[in-house]
């Protein structure tokens, strides 16, 4: 029976793509400047990724030296969203669901902060944590088996919910959690998630079902 949600934030609760023009707007500046070898395609690639990916691997990804990186971090450190967020529209059907939820999510501490407060679900969650990998070792694995401890679930009463595979997916899959793979625009194929949905529709039916 499952007593718990996990959830992920950056296109789980809300798309990502819809604040990160903003974002970036002045990194996506210097990578021009700072561009490289880079042709125009893949220095646009490049720009997209950022929407999804880590801006560190972004960087690496694209070779960008190690002092543009450097410098891009520190920038991204002390950069803040400061309005109102729309989450997905279904969205509303986990906030619904009468179960407790935590809220984890890995990014720039201050960044990760001002998204929540944009969004306003701060309230939704009984613990919220917020992971810099550039500061903490704790990998999302760590903060499942944290949750676990602390409030004293065991595997089989979680389930995890997310838009990454190799995120939040594969670290509860790891943990033998059962899975909830948020797919909208179908970008995946059937893996090995337990659910594998376009919306949260079949969230909410399945903890109403096992509550009869
Ligand atoms: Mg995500």
């Amino acid at each position: 029976m499952i007593k718990a949600l996990i959830l992920d934030m950056d296109n789980t609760i809300f798309p990502t793509k819809s604040i990160s023009d903003e974002i970036f707007e002045v990194i996506e500046h210097l990578m021009e400047e700072h561009r490289g070898n880079l042709n125009d395609e893949q220095l646009a690639e490049a720009k997209t990724a950022l929407s999804r990916t880590p801006f560190q691997k972004v960087a690496g990804q694209y070779g960008f030296t190690e002092e543009f990186t450097t410098n891009a971090i520190e920038l991204l450190k002390n950069t803040t969203y400061n309005k109102p967020i729309k989450p997905y529209k279904d969205y509303e059907i986990v906030e619904s669901i009468n179960l407790p939820k935590f809220l984890v999510t890995f990014g720039f501490v201050k960044l990760q902060q001002s998204k929540i407060d944009g969004l306003g679900v701060r309230s939704h969650f009984k613990e919220v944590f917020v992971v810099d990998p550039e500061i903490s070792s704790k990998t999302k694995r760590d903060i499942f088996v944290d949750i676990m401890e602390k409030y004293g679930y065991h595997k089989n009463e979680l389930l995890a919910i997310g838009d990454d595979p190799e995120s939040e997916i594969k670290a509860a899959q790891d943990l033998g959690i059962k899975t909830y793979l948020y797919d909208p625009e179908s970008r995946f194929k059937s893996g090995k998630v337990t659910y594998h949905e376009q919306s949260y529709k079949k969230l909410k039916w399945l903890i109403e079902d096992q509550k009869e």
